[in-house]
């Protein structure tokens, strides 16, 4: 299989189509890791990397809240979200502005171990409409290195450039932030 069967552009009115050809292009970057025999460790029910910071669009985050509200058990997530947002706001009124400081403050919000508020049982709450970038994490090597505040992650590099179309989709129809702030902002 040729990187190039990735597909271009279309124009997206709602998400499911969008995360459709994402997951279609995430799909082809698995075979072609798996052609090359390069094997990941990810797995149903491993949630480490649940903890780390998810930076997302408010249109994917307007699903989500629609999602959320949509579940027998909303209160829970309700709650989670307020237990959540104690835990982490006052690193959080510290987040950057400017891109390129980014990752480090990423770092230091992993270093906190607070796991995403829609996260139940070690299952995504939300997963059929989760965020681009919680369908594009696909590492090689071992989850205990994603269960580490300071493990390395081994990110299987095709797995971004296959997403690329649709993030910058993405982007371009709404701004980007922290995603259960922007969820929570969604449900309020
Ligand atoms: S990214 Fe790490 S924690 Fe998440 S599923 Fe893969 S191996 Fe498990
Ligand atoms: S939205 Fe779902 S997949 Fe993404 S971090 Fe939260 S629980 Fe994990």
């Amino acid at each position: 299989m040729e990187k190039k069967d990735i597909r271009y552009r279309k124009v997206y009115r709602d998400l499911k189509p969008l995360y459709l050809d994402l997951d279609d292009n995430l799909a082809r970057a698995k075979k072609f890791y798996e052609e090359e025999e390069i094997h990941s460790c990810c797995r149903e029910g491993c949630s480490a990397c649940c903890s780390q910071l998810v930076v997302a669009t408010r249109w994917e985050a307007q699903e989500a809240a629609l999602f959320l509200k949509s579940l027998p058990d909303f209160d829970r997530y309700w709650q989670n979200l307020g237990s959540w947002y104690a835990k982490t706001k006052e690193l959080l009124q510290q987040r950057p502005k400017k891109e390129a400081e980014w990752e480090e403050f990423a770092g230091t919000y992993r270093r906190l171990e607070e796991p995403c508020p829609f996260l139940f049982e070690a299952r995504c709450a939300i997963y059929p409409v989760r965020p681009a970038p919680c369908r594009l994490l696909y590492v090689s090597g071992s989850p205990e290195a994603c269960a580490d505040p300071d493990g390395e992650f081994d990110q299987l590099g095709w797995f971004e450039e296959a997403a690329d179309p649709a993030l910058s989709i993405l982007l371009e129809k709404s701004e980007a932030g922290v995603f259960p702030l922007l969820v929570a902002s969604a449900l309020a």
